[in-house]
């Protein structure tokens, strides 16, 4: 415990932390054995290490665990539960759950999936070398075939560095465009004809304000890519995003913006942009949020079709090969469960 103390708080344990404990034999000692190292597993992949030195007392540190990655590819019908037909077929919880938050946008999850539907999942897995602890890197793929309707999600990076799932054609699965592209916000004006607060006469209010205190995050309300970044008079400090060949999404008066951001940079939804601020024609810090199609602002609060994105060009050449590459996996690894299936006969 005194060289424990040094490095570590005991009282950090916690219940369920994993120790591991060396004895070695001690003629001193009336039990006849005495600690020779001690190991406690801080997080997933490091451990802090205690171990009898050589001229008395321990020697502690920390070292990190030697990952092993693995692909893992799993399939299987539907006959009770999609939860536990996951469990069978030996997928994970934390691997379900990306498979559900994934196609949650396309499936309602209580009422959408029956007996006899069917999945297909892969994805890379980081695990202890003793295998005792592993986790979830990331989905590779995943597919939910529902009663004649079937879903796919393909992950890619695009040549940007944009990591996204999509379905076997490029497009994205992320469809629906945030109402609200930022955090804690009131409505404090909405869309259609007010009274002008600074200028007094009525006119037409072309998007929806959301009041922040200032510095709040703004949020990318889709997929998309910056179609203009900068000034721009009255607007102040303002973003546009373009989503497809039909709809942007714009954010006006904002403080600044994220790092990195320029003409062409793609953004995921959910991705910070920028952030609350008062500059430009504003009476205090809110957000005005506009979006538009075929350059046309219309209430957001109203926008009723899916907002779909599509990887084009180069992008899209590469993801087919990467579809390619995918589809051989799955085929491969069906081929092996049914030699092992055949074998067990
Ligand atoms: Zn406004």
């Amino acid at each position: 415990m005194t060289s424990l103390e040094e490095v570590y708080d005991p009282r950090k344990l916690r219940v369920g932390q994993h120790l591991d404990i060396e004895l070695e034999r001690a003629a001193e000692n009336p039990d006849g054995t005495k600690l020779s190292m001690l190991s406690i597993n801080l997080d997933f992949s490091n451990d802090l290490r205690l171990a009898r030195a050589p001229e008395g007392g321990f020697d502690v540190r920390q070292t990190e665990r030697e990952l092993v990655r693995h692909t893992v590819t799993a399939s299987s019908v539907i006959d009770n539960s999609l939860y536990l037909a996951a469990r069978q077929a030996g997928v994970g919880d934390d691997a379900l759950m990306e498979l559900i938050r994934l196609f949650s946008w396309d499936v309602d999850f209580q009422h959408d999936v029956h007996t006899g539907d069917a999945f297909s999942i892969a994805y890379e897995e980081v695990a202890t070398p003793d295998g005792a602890q592993s986790r979830v890197d990331h989905l590779i793929y995943a597919s939910l075939s529902m009663r004649g309707r079937a879903l796919e999600a393909y992950r890619f990076r695009s040549a940007d560095g944009m990591v996204g799932y999509y379905d076997s054609t490029g497009k994205s699965l992320r469809k629906w465009l945030m109402r609200t592209p930022v955090d804690g916000a009131r409505l404090s004006s909405g869309f259609g004809k007010r009274r002008h607060p600074i200028l007094g006469y009525t006119r037409m209010h072309k998007g929806v304000d959301f009041a922040a205190s200032a510095g709040t995050p703004i949020y990318a309300a889709g997929d998309g890519v910056i179609a203009e970044i900068g000034r721009k008079g009255s607007y102040g400090n303002y973003i546009r995003i373009r989503h497809n060949g039909e709809y942007s999404t714009a954010y006006a008066h904002m403080k600044g913006f994220a790092k990195g951001l320029k003409r062409g940079v793609r953004v995921g939804q959910g991705d910070v942009i920028g952030y609350v601020g008062s500059t430009g024609r504003s009476t205090g810090p809110h957000l005005h949020y506009e979006v538009l199609e075929n350059g046309q602002q219309i209430n957001p609060m109203k926008v009723k079709k899916q907002v779909v994105t599509r990887l084009e060009g180069s992008d899209l050449q590469n993801f087919r090969r990467r579809v390619s590459e995918v589809v051989a996996l799955m085929d491969d690894a069906e081929d092996a469960r049914r030699v092992v299936a055949r074998n067990a006969e």
